[in-house]
């Protein structure tokens, strides 16, 4: 196949050398409300092509590539840069397999480590209107009503939610607050890309 980077022909659908060079991450942290903050990996604007794939065929290994170079490093070496000894339960948000597969389960998936257990189909959305490109406003008039399945939960204490974009961060608050309507605890959010770094 081809790289869909830089074109040469690949082995990877993104070559390692087009990962070396567009996908070394660097974490941003952005709060989202007093309590609660958000990390990301990227500017939007540096991988929007890659991820308009989630709308194609190829979409989850070009999902799989950015978790790799991402996600899962972050997830690796959160003990040694956070000097934190939580353990973790990451929840995708709506990880609904749309388009065949559900990026935020992916993106979850590659943070499962000792201290991440990734937990999957517990935090769907009722209502899923497109937010790209609405106001605000829309996003706000146009909750995603989500149902949360966490019963069966063990650590509802350390919850993190993973996406793969956050723009106004209205949903990443929503699902927060429809989790702690069930007691759970909301630690921090990931997400790959923010639209406003
Ligand atoms: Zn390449």
């Amino acid at each position: 196949m081809r790289c869909l980077t830089c074109q040469s022909i690949s082995f990877l659908i993104i070559c390692k050398s087009c990962q070396e060079k567009f996908l070394t991450p660097k974490i941003k942290k952005r709060f989202l409300a007093k309590d609660f903050f958000v990390y990301s990996f990227y500017a939007f604007s540096e991988i929007e092509s890659l991820l308009n794939s989630k709308y194609q065929k190829y979409g989850d290994e070009v999902y799989k590539i950015l978790a790799k170079n991402s996600f899962k490093p972050f997830s690796q070496t959160y003990l040694e840069t956070y000097k934190n000894e939580k353990y973790f339960t990451a929840l995708g948000i709506d990880d609904y397999p749309m388009h065949g597969f559900s990026q935020s389960a992916i993106l979850a998936k590659s943070l499962q480590n000792k201290y991440f257990k990734a937990k999957y189909g517990l935090l769907r959305a009722k209502t899923r209107v497109k937010y790209a490109g609405k106001s605000l406003e829309f996003r706000k008039a146009n909750p995603r009503n989500f149902i949360c399945k966490v019963n069966n939960i063990k650590n509802k204490s350390n919850i993190v939610l993973v996406d793969d974009i956050v723009t106004s961060g209205t949903t990443l608050l929503e699902a927060k607050q429809s989790l702690e309507k069930n007691s759970c605890k909301i630690s921090f959010a990931l997400s790959l890309a923010d639209v406003r770094r």
